[in-house]
């Protein structure tokens, strides 16, 4: 494929410059003058594509079931109940229609936490976005009922599919797993040298409980995704900024939940790798990683206008989450994945193009297209690589089902 006449951002630190793209395999082949007939897309704006590293995507099903209650009540009282009904098909089709409104804002890839993992793989590979899939692990006194036996057949079965899929595992939080669980939980990333991904002091009711520091030291030699880390005090940063740890920001959600906001500017001023996640659409409730990228901002600026610069925030959501993802991604140049996003500087919220970088986190500019390893998921308002209306379809007969609990059927024991 080639893209001409386009403005092409290489990176988030980078000035936009009029180029054309070529993409040969799912790779940029090269950036510059070249020769040859392509698609025009004069006008446009080429970004490196985005990646939301935290959610828990078949979550669709169940948006707006609690706006208005703190996390406890939320998981406990609203969640649980309805996730003992899902079933592989509703976690499917919700899985699609978050990865249609992901693609929709720009969204190449997600880190997911969820369950029937099967399910989750088969939307990704059809809907063609890329994924790192991990299951919600929780125990009772050691007992997990084989999670974390399934989560590792998984990475087995599924691991680097087409590029584009793989596995790691999903404790849930130390709330939901004991010390001993984590510890083999650790053990098994080690020796199958995948990545963690689990929360970590969302809430104040855990920071009580729970040292974090110690949980932290269990996973000090694999990779690590923490999803919130609300509740760091600043003299505990310290123990965030390993190569290997990444923490992913939800602002919506903790602000929503009433969590509390992270101390992400003090983060980066240790030189903790900070990435940018919606989290699941039943606590966000949207999926729309530019909104997210704006409210980070603005919730660091309160404290001090010059926290969170446009460039910083581009970064924590292309280069540095591409890292947690293990891509090799991020920028738009030579040998890199071709996944891009393509903003439409006609639509006024993207105007003045001289400053388009400001419009995409303040100004919440359109999205015109997205493309993961060379192939259009998104494009001018269509779905190209799957049947919209089927799928949307299917998806509002089962999320109806779903909260009219009309589910005979329990599957408590695959939660
Ligand atoms: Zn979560």
């Amino acid at each position: 494929m080639l893209i001409k006449n386009i403005l092409v951002i290489e990176n988030a630190f980078s000035q936009p410059k009029k180029a054309d793209i070529l993409i040969e395999n799912g790779i940029i082949k090269k950036v510059g003058n070249i020769e040859g007939v392509g698609i025009d897309l004069s006008g446009k704006v080429a970004f490196p594509a985005f990646y939301n590293t935290h959610t828990h995507a078949a979550m669709s099903l169940m948006r707006g079931v609690s706006d208005d209650d703190p996390l406890d009540v939320w998981l406990f009282e609203k969640v649980l109940p309805l996730e003992d009904s899902l079933n592989e098909e509703m976690v499917y089709y919700g899985t699609m229609v978050s990865m249609m409104e992901m693609a929709r804002n720009g969204i190449a890839g997600f880190i997911d936490m969820y369950f029937f993992l099967d399910s989750v793989a088969e939307a990704v590979k059809d809907f063609g976005m890329r994924a790192l899939i991990t299951r919600g692990l929780v125990d009772e006194n050691g007992e997990d009922n084989g999670r974390l036996k399934e989560n590792l057949e998984f990475i087995e079965r599924w691991h680097d599919f087409d590029g584009r899929i793989s596995g790691g595992l999903g404790p849930h939080s130390p709330y939901l797993c004991s010390k001993g669980y984590l510890q083999k939980i650790s053990a098994a990333a080690k020796e199958y040298n995948v990545p963690v991904h689990m929360h970590l002091y969302e809430s104040a009711w855990e920071r009580d409980k729970y040292d974090a520091k110690e949980i932290l030291e269990f996973f000090k030699d694999v990779k690590l995704i923490i999803a919130h880390a609300v509740q760091f005090k600043e003299n505990e940063l310290e123990a965030l900024s390993r190569e290997n740890f990444f923490v992913s920001h939800n602002p919506s959600s903790n602000l929503k939940l009433g969590n509390g906001i992270a101390p992400v500017a003090e983060m980066l001023k240790k030189g903790v790798k900070v990435t940018v996640g919606t989290d699941g659409a039943a606590s966000n409730n949207t999926l729309d990683i530019l909104h997210e990228m704006r409210l980070a901002a603005l919730i660091q600026k309160a404290k001090n206008p010059t926290n969170m610069k446009v460039e910083e925030v581009l970064n924590m959501t292309t280069k540095v989450a591409a890292e947690a993802f293990g891509l090799n991604a991020g920028e738009i140049k030579d040998g890199m994945l071709a996944d891009i996003v393509i903003f439409d500087t006609s639509d006024i919220s993207c105007l003045p193009v001289e400053n388009i970088k400001s419009h995409i986190v303040h100004s919440r500019c359109k999205v015109f297209a997205t493309m993961v390893a060379g192939r259009w998921i998104y494009y001018n308002g269509m779905f190209p690589t799957i049947n919209e209306s089927e799928i949307l379809y299917k998806f509002k007969k089962l999320s109806q089902k779903l909260l009219k609990k009309e589910i005979s059927e329990i599957h408590r024991s695959s939660i």
